[in-house]
């Protein structure tokens, strides 16, 4: 099968296709309206040193690019390039402003993000499919058994192969004060990625420190997601993860049972501490909405407030 010169336009076609015209981007239970905008690409070079740095930022059992695919693909000699290809997703404008309420996350937006998270799972399956069917190497490793979530003491919750640090390296943003990575579209998004051989070229980084200004700055001069979090998981220091998960067990306790008994929910594949199984995922993101990094830089949203003035 042929292959466009242009290898970036392609990839972003088939993702946009692959988001768009897929059923499970649709909810059926608010009239069939869209999870999910068109995806923004980065790509990260596999053999960027980066890689190596994560298994001291994430966790010393992150995988690195050429490892995994050496591991998965088997091919016959290694391969001359490896490249990771990320994207984010982003939540439609509708589904953003239902959760900019207090206290607890909208049924909209919840329903939202467990099926986003399972249709992201088939994105990544089926590009990584595209790419094989077109001969060059590819696997998504959260979908493979070396994939694992887990506690760890230095992190409290770690992972060996995390989204939000792969899309950093591909060039797609950099970390805020909530923890969340501020993507030209905004905190609002799912993340994935795939590595593979197809010779792309990798998305030059538009910084070099892996915090975004909130960070640096303790949330000066915004901080909002501060106020937005409903169990102070968030200082002008950064994220509380632990209070983070409890809010997230909280929200599961209240509505898990009564979701899913009257939505339409879809489950995939969750990994903890070695174990796979497929469930419905709930979550919070109060802190991601209603707040100027919800759909875009936030010096730019800042910006058009003050003029708006
Ligand atoms: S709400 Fe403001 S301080 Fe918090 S992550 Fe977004 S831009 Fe940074
Ligand atoms: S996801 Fe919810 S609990 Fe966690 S920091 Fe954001 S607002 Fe707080």
């Amino acid at each position: 099968m042929s292959v466009p010169t242009d290898l970036k336009a392609w990839i972003e076609q088939i993702l946009c296709r692959l988001v768009q015209e897929a059923p499970e981007n649709r909810l059926p239970d608010f009239g069939g309206q869209p999870i999910f905008g068109a995806p923004l690409v980065g790509v990260a070079d596999g053999d960027d040193p980066l890689f190596e740095e994560f298994r001291h930022a994430v966790s010393p059992r992150h995988l690195l690019p050429r490892q995994v695919l050496w591991l998965y693909v088997r091919a016959d000699a290694e391969p001359v390039q490896v490249r990771v290809i990320a994207w984010a997703l982003p939540f439609t404008q509708a589904i953003r402003r239902s959760n900019r309420g207090e206290g607890w996350p909208s049924r909209l937006y919840s329903l939202a993000r467990c099926n986003g998270g399972a249709l992201n799972h088939g994105v990544r399956r089926r590009l990584t499919r595209i790419l094989r069917e077109h001969g060059y190497a590819a696997v998504a490793p959260v979908l493979t058994e070396h994939y694992d979530a887990f506690r760890s003491p230095e992190h409290i919750f770690s992972s060996s192969w995390s989204e939000r640090h792969v899309a950093f390296a591909a060039g797609l943003g950099q970390f805020g004060l909530n923890g969340s990575l501020i993507t030209p579209l905004g905190t609002t998004v799912r993340l994935g990625s795939v590595v593979t051989d197809l010779p792309i070229t990798a998305t030059p980084r538009t910084y070099e420190d892996y915090r975004a200004p909130c960070l640096r700055l303790n949330g000066e001069p915004c901080g909002l997601c501060v106020e937005r979090c409903p169990v102070g998981a968030i200082s002008r220091s950064g994220l509380d993860k632990s209070k983070c998960y409890q809010m997230r067990r909280a929200v599961r306790d209240r509505f898990m049972d009564t979701y899913s008994r009257s939505l339409h929910m879809l489950p995939a594949p969750v990994v903890k501490s070695g174990e796979r199984v497929d469930e419905y995922s709930l979550g919070c993101a109060l802190c991601q909405c209603g707040v100027p990094c919800e759909g875009g830089y936030p010096a730019v949203l800042l910006k058009e407030k003050a003029e708006n003035a």
